[in-house]
């Protein structure tokens, strides 16, 4: 096994809990099985997975990749998942590849998509900038927006839900991600205002660790996705608690393209949906979450459509959004010989 770093520019600073970010610094790792190179990325973002340097620390201190993978802490999860994540889906593209089938085939048991669809995200602007964002998302064929709520006052953020209704028709489905900016009051009142507007859902609009709060705003006619929650208290006391009607699955966050699937399937024996997203990852996790996207048990728009955010890549993306949509790459593997420059050790 061995890793090599990059560090990424983006097309514009990304405000995140954890701070602004410029850059996406991340690993690619490559694992030999057999003289077939499997690729994988350890992109950490703080606030989300583990620093860069204990993410770069562990990658170049793991000798044996199946035991790296076998480890857990106490509460099963990975104390270190990025470098995880990129161990786990460079295993899985090279199994993948050695079996000839696309990754997705591989990481699944049932059916795969054969495109999966991607959500458009309209940022926290102005009414006039978020009815701006609206229609070119839906001009451009996305069939799902999500809309970015907590960063104004809530009047101003129900107006702007009201507008993205308007700008958007009925036949769009619409979502709105908070981040946990809410306290209980703002998060009870904005829930109903998106509830009358027919949005699906609201993404973590409390602190990530309030998962009894979530459980409480339930059943308010729109459903209660979490994402911060799933890295903080992790996916198993959220299910345990009946916290969410939707998990957002950061394969990044998560600790890999096949534990995410895990919790998907756990999330769907109890009727909870699961959505896949990114952590503005370069283009191996990128299309990594894609085939992840693809073996879900449920065929909900994802939020993989974040490529554009980066200013350059490791590689031409093999799964470009199109009309909202992304189409999975057939394989073998990741997308079949594509990213073979990337195999090679510089
Ligand atoms: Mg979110």
């Amino acid at each position: 096994m061995d890793s090599e770093s990059f560090s990424l520019a983006l097309r514009s600073p990304l405000s995140t809990a954890a701070g602004s970010i410029r850059r996406r610094d991340g690993f690619l790792v490559r694992v030999d099985r057999d003289g077939v190179i499997g690729l994988g990325e350890s992109t950490p973002l703080p606030g989300w997975t583990e620093s860069h340097e204990e993410c770069e620390a562990t990658l170049a201190a793991t000798q044996d990749p199946e035991s790296m993978l076998a480890e857990t802490d106490e509460t099963g999860r990975s104390r270190r998942p990025a470098a995880r994540h990129g161990v786990e889906l460079a295993v899985a593209d090279a199994e993948a590849r050695v079996a000839g089938k696309s990754l997705a085939a591989f990481l699944s048991d049932g059916a795969i998509a054969e495109t999966v669809p991607v959500n458009a995200t309209v940022g926290d602007g102005s009414v006039d900038a978020t009815v701006e964002a609206t229609c070119e998302a839906v001009d451009g064929g996305f069939s799902a927006l999500k809309v970015k709520v907590g960063a104004r006052d809530p009047d101003v953020d129900a107006a702007r839900l009201r507008a993205v209704r308007e700008a958007a028709g009925d036949g769009v489905e619409l979502r709105a991600d908070a981040n946990g900016a809410w306290d209980v009051e703002t998060a009870t009142r904005m829930l109903d205002v998106a509830a009358e507007l027919d949005f699906s859902y609201v993404e973590q609009p409390l602190d990530a660790d309030d998962v009894e709060g979530h459980a409480e705003l339930r059943g308010r006619g729109v459903g209660v996705a979490l994402d911060e929650s799933l890295a903080t208290v992790g996916p198993a006391r959220i299910l345990a608690s009946d916290a969410a009607d939707v998990l957002v699955c950061k394969p990044m966050a998560l600790g890999g393209p096949i534990r995410t699937l895990d919790v998907a399937y756990q999330a769907s024996e109890r009727g909870v949906d699961a959505v896949v997203t990114t952590t503005i990852d370069a283009v191996v996790a990128r299309v990594g979450a894609v085939h992840v996207a693809a073996a879900l048990p449920e065929r909900l728009s994802c939020g993989l459509a974040t490529g554009s955010m980066l200013a350059d890549d490791l590689a031409l993306d093999p799964a470009p959004v199109e009309g909202g949509r992304v189409r999975v790459p057939a394989g073998p593997g990741l997308a079949g010989d594509t990213f073979s420059a990337l195999r090679e050790r510089s």
